[in-house]
């Protein structure tokens, strides 16, 4: 556990510093309380780091290098919080009633890495990714799990977009999945009519579409 203690040491300006350094290291303090305060994995151990630097920039009054300096940087720029990323939220959810619709006409749903798979005589679906449930569809909501996201391999981001691609245009999209692959994303069969080929879905699935 960091030593938030630690934070509160009072930083002497050493006098071979320059204003440029001293303001570093005020940066780097700051970021040091921002990741102590952090609790994500992303933080873990980034407070010590940042601590570490400004001890060195106290005792040498510069970086030993531009990489570390760069690295300083990152540090700082890092710890700034950022609105508006859904990805930093341990958690995403978006209303998806159009895809919630479509799945309750569906077992499952295909648009590789993603498939949706909806529980027996029930209305709530995985959401798979790479074969790994990353998170679900239930009462018209989709959620996505950060951290099975990423150890499917992705990014709770990544798999929201292709979910809000289907919620926007669930047929559209469907389409579009079908004719890039050649495999129907409503049953997975490969599309070997021309029709369906340029439609990129098969007809009978085309009405499990309807109206949304
Ligand atoms: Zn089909």
């Amino acid at each position: 556990m960091f030593d938030t203690s630690k934070l509160k040491e009072t930083r002497r300006v050493a006098c071979h510093m320059s204003a440029e350094t001293a303001q570093m290291v005020s940066a780097l303090d700051k970021a040091a309380a921002v990741y102590a305060l952090r609790g994500d994995s992303f933080a873990q151990g980034k407070a010590g780091i940042c601590l570490d630097l400004v001890a060195k920039l106290e005792k040498y009054g510069s970086f030993a290098s531009d990489k570390q300096r760069e690295f300083a940087q990152k540090l700082i720029t890092w710890s700034k919080p950022r609105e508006e990323k859904p990805a930093m939220v341990a958690d995403w959810g978006r209303p998806v009633p159009k895809l919630f619709k479509v799945m309750q006409r569906h077992a499952h749903f295909y648009a590789d890495p993603l498939k949706l798979s909806r529980r027996n005589q029930d209305s709530l679906c995985w959401i798979i990714w790479n074969d790994q449930v990353v998170g679900k569809i239930e009462a018209e909501r989709a959620t996505v799990w950060k951290r099975k996201a990423e150890a499917a391999g992705t990014t709770a981001l990544a798999v929201l977009a292709v979910i809000e691609e289907f919620e926007a245009d669930p047929l559209g999209t469907a389409q579009k999945y079908g004719r890039e692959s050649g495999r129907c994303c409503s049953c997975r069969r490969d599309l070997t009519d021309p029709d369906s080929i340029a439609a990129g879905i098969g007809p009978i699935c085309a009405t499990k579409f309807g109206g949304f």
